[in-house]
């Protein structure tokens, strides 16, 4: 099921459902698009046309984040749980393993997504891993396009930072048959930024650990009670119709 928040129609997949469309366009060969869309994204697309019409010309766009998840539901749909960027990949990498698909990491900084790959290898062994950091200019980025394209991969991830990744993607079709915008996933799976324990994370506050962790944060946070906000009047609206 889609549902509209804030004019951006967000998909209520569960993790495993998420999983198996990625797995069937793998198989299928068939070219598929990823958002994982969080509050931040989502209000800014409200004054960016051009960011909306490339959420939504996406093929899924997960509810990455407990705001997201409280919107759909507010806006009267079920929706079990969130699909986060970093999750999603973890969550691929067994089936990636199990039928030895080709992954791209593209972003975060120098050394980052080599680590990661590293790390993740060293779990899932017939993965085949190709990477680059995010830092490139535009001069560089032709040689990196055909680095993907002579690698030619499965999935390919790319962590640009939101919304750069989801525009790079949009305008870069066909380097693999998924792409997925993951934001600081590598920094995370290469461990040089830590996620909040899974405690944290079950009670639904990671947002709160990440402020607190990494404080520069509040500023792109504190759209958060706006969008709380707008979701509350747009179903007032839905109400009083
Ligand atoms: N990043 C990048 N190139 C840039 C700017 C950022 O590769 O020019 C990377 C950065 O190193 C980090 C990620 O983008 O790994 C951060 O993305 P975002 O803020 O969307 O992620 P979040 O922390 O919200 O998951």
């Amino acid at each position: 099921m889609r549902v509209t928040v804030l004019g951006v129609t967000v998909d209520t997949y569960t993790m495993a459902e998420t999983v198996e469309k990625i797995k069937l366009a793998v198989r299928g060969q068939t070219a598929i698009r990823i958002v994982t869309a969080n509050p931040e994204m989502i209000y800014a697309s409200q004054y960016n046309s051009d960011l909306k019409n490339v959420l939504n010309s996406a093929d899924i766009i997960t509810a990455d984040g407990i705001g997201v998840v409280w919107a759909v539901r507010q806006l009267g749909a079920q929706i079990k749980e969130r699909v986060t960027g970093i999750d999603l990949v973890q969550s691929l990498f067994p089936i990636a393993n199990a039928e030895k698909w080709r992954i791209y990491f593209l972003g975060g900084r120098p050394g980052v997504a080599e680590r990661a790959v590293e790390e993740v290898s060293s779990d899932y062994p017939a993965i085949t891993f190709c990477f680059n950091h995010g830092y490139f200019s535009l001069q560089e980025e032709a040689d990196i396009i055909k680095k993907i394209t002579d690698f030619k991969p499965d999935v390919l991830l790319v962590g640009l930072g939101a919304p750069r990744q989801e525009f790079w993607l949009e305008e870069h079709p066909g380097l693999a048959y998924v792409g997925i915008g993951v934001g600081g996933s590598f920094d995370a799976l290469a461990g040089t930024v830590q996620r909040a324990p899974k405690k944290i994370q079950d009670l639904h506050v990671e947002w709160l650990y990440r402020l607190l962790k990494e404080p520069w944060r509040w500023k792109r946070q504190s759209v958060l009670p706006r969008f709380l906000f707008k979701v509350l009047w747009q179903r007032f609206k839905l109400k009083s119709l």
